[in-house]
């Protein structure tokens, strides 16, 4: 159906993003495709080396899963600051980031964790990796007769961690800022790899690259913790708006930055998950 519905049909799947445009007539489409009960795409399983995520699991599925929480903790704190219960209960992974909404929370998480994403149609089967996956506002890399049937992530190496963190006017809203974390030590209390990627601070989720000049053979010094801070928060681009002014969003950054590093350290030693 969706491959002979083109651009006249719609996948439905929580429709928590979806329905609310609909409603609001921001957007209209002659027919839904609702594929919220394909049983196969939905679960998380995990190898040695992959964990497979099905696109149908609902986000309160990801909070509480075990093999999310022990591998990949900042997929865990994101989803369980994603709006209210009733839309963690509706709402799924595979929504959250075909919806290319740059304040999700899920994106930037997904971008730190190295995430591939299984696109699939009629008799065509392709992966898009992270890096090309979000294009711009609303637009992903979901092509027109394409489904997302998988979500595959690296299982990361022992003394790995991560984090996510978002600001909020109150419990639930939408951020006015997250950022994801995402390192591995290296000799003693080296840094060998870090990854941060941000929330509702530019048109699409955003990397935040030059880090590893930053962090090459250094353990996570004050000095050096200041300079990855000052990257993250030059590398959001913000807009004044109700909620507080670029220049306050990107003290935000700076600051989450800093606190979710020390979750991720934290983690990767073993500490609390
Ligand atoms: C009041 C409110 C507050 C919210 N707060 C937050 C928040 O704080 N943080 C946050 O991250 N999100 C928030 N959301 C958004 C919500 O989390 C996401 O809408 C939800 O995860 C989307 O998933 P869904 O299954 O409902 O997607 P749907 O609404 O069904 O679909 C969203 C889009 O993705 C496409 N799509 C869905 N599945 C697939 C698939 N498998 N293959 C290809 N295309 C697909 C649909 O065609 C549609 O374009 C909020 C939503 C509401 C209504």
């Amino acid at each position: 159906m969706v491959s002979s519905y083109g651009e006249g049909g719609k996948i439905l799947a929580g429709g928590q993003s979806l329905i609310p445009l609909l409603k609001s007539r921001l957007f209209a489409v002659p027919h839904l495709i609702d594929i919220g009960r394909i049983e196969g795409m939905r679960g998380v399983t995990e190898d040695k080396k992959e964990i497979h995520i099905g696109p149908l699991t609902t986000i309160s599925e990801i909070e509480s899963d075990k093999v999310v929480r022990e591998h990949l903790p900042a997929l865990g704190d994101a989803s369980s600051v994603i709006a209210d219960p009733l839309i963690r209960n509706a709402g799924t992974v595979g929504g959250n980031v075909c919806h290319g909404d740059p304040s999700n929370d899920i994106p930037a998480v997904m971008h730190v964790l190295g995430a591939n994403f299984v696109l699939e149609k009629t008799g065509d089967r392709r992966i898009s990796d992270v890096e090309n996956f979000f294009v711009d506002t609303l637009q992903t890399d979901v092509r027109s007769g394409e489904i997302l049937t998988g979500i595959v992530i690296p299982n990361p190496p022992e003394r790995s961690g991560s984090a996510y963190l978002k600001a909020e006017k109150r419990a639930g809203d939408f951020s006015l800022a997250g950022v994801a974390v995402y390192l591995e030590l290296g000799k003693g209390e080296t840094v060998s790899k870090l990854k941060i990627a941000l929330t509702s601070s530019g048109p699409k989720v955003m990397a935040v690259d030059g880090l590893y000049a930053i962090i090459h053979g250094n353990t996570l010094s004050p000095d050096v913790m200041g300079r990855i801070c000052k990257r993250a928060s030059s590398v959001s681009r913000p807009v004044d708006d109700v909620h507080g002014t670029a220049e306050y969003k990107r003290n935000v950054v700076s600051m989450l930055t800093g606190d979710a590093i020390k979750i991720a350290l934290d983690r990767a030693k073993g500490g609390r998950r």
